[in-house]
């Protein structure tokens, strides 16, 4: 079968950037998520991305009207995905709505599509035992932000096939992505490492240690990181970062992955980071 038409449900950090570069190389995408509200960010963040491409010189001016003409939004999941070749699914990190979004998807998707979730951390094959085929579930964990970050791991669950994941493979080649396979344990490799530091760097500012900019200029001139651990937590999502920690926490029942309360402190005080304009730094 040859992959053309592509459902993205979510249209949050993530599913805005896998949209966008499906839309890029080619694919017509159906993006779906909850609200239309969040439907029209979702296209104003994709246009901006779009517009600094254009000023890079990376892209052509029409080159950023074809890629946008690609992509049509909607609310409703079971319209949108009878048709398509292949769903990407990027909702909220939380087992309970993945699994509800599977079961849906199931129902309505030819039974041949194959069903790629992004999940940072949560079970592949959870996830796959929602569905009559989980030989089609598999994870595809695009890295943020989704155009310029050239990884994705491909996780395969319990059930998943080879061929669904050759499938996703050869499709990572065409998307310009580099894949790297990896086995179905709590946070894959990439939140199994990366998460913990993020969180030691949380346990650090409550400890007070030192000041989120401190630690931020530690990791960055000492380490040589891109981005400092409380930047990047930020960039993430503190709501996301928490998720994966409790999914690391209750997948090892190790305490070591328990997650800082600080972190949890600033979650429920609605402090998600870049997104909701205050985490460890203030975005407005
Ligand atoms: P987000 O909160 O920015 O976006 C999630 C979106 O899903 C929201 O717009 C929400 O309205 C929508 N949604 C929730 N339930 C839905 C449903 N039933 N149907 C349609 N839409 C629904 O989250 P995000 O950061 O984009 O993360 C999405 C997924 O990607 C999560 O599984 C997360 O773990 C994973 N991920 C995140 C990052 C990151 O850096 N943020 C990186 C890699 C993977």
């Amino acid at each position: 079968m040859t992959l053309e038409k592509v459902a993205v449900i979510g249209a949050g950090t993530m599913g805005s950037g896998i949209a966008q570069l499906f839309a890029h190389y080619g694919f017509t995408v159906s993006l779906i998520d909850l609200q239309p509200s969040l439907l029209d960010r979702a296209l104003s963040t994709i246009g901006t991305s779009l517009d600094r491409m254009v000023k890079k010189g990376t892209i052509t001016a029409p080159h950023r009207e074809q890629t946008l003409s690609r992509i049509s939004v909607g609310t409703n999941v079971n319209g949108s995905v009878s048709g398509v070749d292949l769903v990407v699914e990027a909702v909220s990190e939380d087992p309970a709505i993945k699994k509800a979004l599977f079961r849906e998807l199931d129902a309505n998707c030819r039974p041949e599509v194959v069903l790629a979730t992004n999940t940072s951390s949560i079970s592949i094959t959870s996830i796959a035992g929602a569905t009559s085929h989980p030989d089609r579930v598999v994870g595809m964990h695009f890295m943020n932000p989704v155009p310029i970050m050239p990884l994705v791991e491909i996780v395969l669950g319990q059930a998943t096939s080879q061929s669904t994941a050759q499938v996703v493979k050869e499709l990572c080649a065409r998307i310009g992505k580099t894949a790297v396979e990896v086995a179905d344990f709590p946070g894959f490799v990439a939140n199994r490492l990366l998460m913990p530091m993020l969180n030691e760097a949380m346990f650090a500012v409550m400890e007070g240690v030192a000041a989120p900019s401190a630690i931020d200029t530690v990791m960055k001139l000492g380490m040589k990181h891109p981005m400092g651990p409380l930047e990047l937590a930020d960039f993430i999502g503190l709501d996301v970062c928490l998720a994966i920690m409790n999914v690391l926490h209750e997948g090892f029942g190790d305490p070591k992955y328990r997650p800082c309360p600080l972190l949890k402190r600033m979650v429920a005080a609605g402090q998600m980071g870049r997104k909701s304009g205050r985490g460890f730094y203030s975005y407005t």
